[in-house]
């Protein structure tokens, strides 16, 4: 019998989910190998057991915990799918103001029934996951990794180094040397350092590495005149929630 696959979404803008859907002539050749039992975007069916659960976005209503349970209670493998699951994405970013104020800014008066929507929580503050597809959106290459280990039973494995070093490995010019702040010395690489690579900064949307080397992130801060508030205040845009998984 062939590994049943679903996908889920919680709170999200669904990017991460058509990045899988853009995949169209990879994802056809490996639905020989799966069945994919749920996928609100492609298909109505529902299925009951499965072997793997795919889940994108962030978790901020009490009916949101029930129905995240109910799926990890049914799913022999659950791995989140793009920033907003893995470490809340931002989303987080509405943590630092009350919900209130923000339904008010956004809907008006007619904001009530949002009014119940709490703090976006990434999927492991309330469920054990198995695995993850960092980034915002993820990368469909990654996703096929990611994919592929799960149906031959591996566990997949990402990278355990720094973007910088994917910078390096380019010959990019040091972000730094433009007089930028950039997250790359401590997101966990994958990307190719595709942001650095496009002109912009790392603002690291894949999460930080498991056990960021933080003494030369300091002496590069240091030697550019930069302080840790401003590296804080940069980490804010993905990485608010890495707080909520606690
Ligand atoms: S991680 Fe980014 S692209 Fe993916 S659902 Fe969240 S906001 Fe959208
Ligand atoms: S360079 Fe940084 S912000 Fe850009 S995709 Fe890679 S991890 Fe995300």
């Amino acid at each position: 019998m062939k590994p049943r696959v679903g996908f889920f979404d919680f709170a999200s803008c669904e990017g991460c989910q058509l990045t899988v859907l853009n995949l169209e002539n990879e994802l056809l050749d490996l639905v020989e190998l799966m069945e994919i039992v749920e996928f609100r975007e492609i298909s109505s069916a529902h299925g009951e057991e499965l072997d793997i659960a795919f889940v994108e976005g962030s978790i901020c209503r009490p009916e949101d915990v029930k129905r995240l349970r109910a799926i990890r209670a049914r799913s022999r493998q659950l791995i989140a799918l793009g920033a907003c699951a893995d470490t809340a994405g931002i989303n987080a970013l509405t943590s630092d103001r009350p919900v209130a104020e923000l339904v008010r800014e956004v809907y008006g008066d007619k904001g009530e029934a949002f009014l119940v929507a709490g703090r976006p929580r990434p999927l492991e503050a309330f469920v054990p996951v198995d695995g993850r597809v960092p980034g915002c959106p993820i990368d469909g290459g990654e996703f096929l990794t990611v994919l592929q280990a799960l149906l031959i039973g591996r566990t997949p494995e990402l990278p355990t180094f720094a973007v910088c070093a994917e910078c390096k490995l380019r010959e990019l010019p040091c972000t730094f040397e433009r007089d930028v702040i950039c997250l790359g010395p401590i997101t966990r690489a994958g990307c190719n350092a595709h942001c650095i690579a496009e002109g912009d900064r790392c603002r690291g949307c894949r999460g930080m590495v498991d056990a960021p080397r933080s003494g030369p992130y300091y002496r590069i801060l240091e030697e550019y005149g930069l302080s840790e508030e401003q590296i804080r205040d940069e980490l804010r845009l993905y990485n608010l929630g890495g707080e909520a998984k606690k």
